[in-house]
């Protein structure tokens, strides 16, 4: 029971040093390397894994996975911001700036946020006051990321 849970953490926080750093990677090789769906390789891209492309294809540096995976077990550490949901599903945060989310009025007066999450389809939330979500609301109409094209 525990071994599984185990497994599924390290699933979502990757070895830093899996990749090999001089190599290049397809997107295929990438999701056999990690044991992940495609659906997870489109999210590691949206949320920072820098990809190349070449001849219309895309490639991966193993130096930019290896950098990419350090940046989200650093990630994990530290506590959430604001606008970050600490997602139980993926063990990952997730930006309330960069994913879609319905809000709440709680009769406390805060506001709740529910997101899906991205990497699983599963739903978390977090509360937030009033005044965050107007923080939150602000960032995302001034930042460019939040411009996805789907
Ligand atoms: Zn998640």
């Amino acid at each position: 029971m525990t071994g599984s849970r185990r497994d599924r953490r390290r699933r979502n926080l990757q070895n830093a040093r899996l990749a090999r750093t001089n190599w290049l990677y397809r997107p295929e090789d990438v999701v056999e390397l990690y044991g992940i769906c495609r659906n997870t390789l489109t999210n590691w891209v949206k949320t920072g894994l820098v990809r190349l492309e070449h001849e219309g294809r895309h490639l991966f540096r193993g130096d930019d996975l290896n950098a990419f995976h350090r940046q989200r077990r650093e990630d994990a550490k530290r506590p959430c911001e604001f606008y970050e949901v600490h997602c139980f599903a993926c063990k990952c945060k997730h930006s309330l700036l960069q994913v879609n989310f319905e809000t709440q009025l709680t009769r406390f007066g805060d506001v709740r946020l529910a997101i899906e999450c991205p990497d699983r389809g599963k739903p978390t939330a977090k509360r937030v006051t009033r005044e965050q979500l107007e923080r939150i609301v602000a960032m995302r109409e001034s930042s460019p990321k939040t411009k996805t094209p789907d």
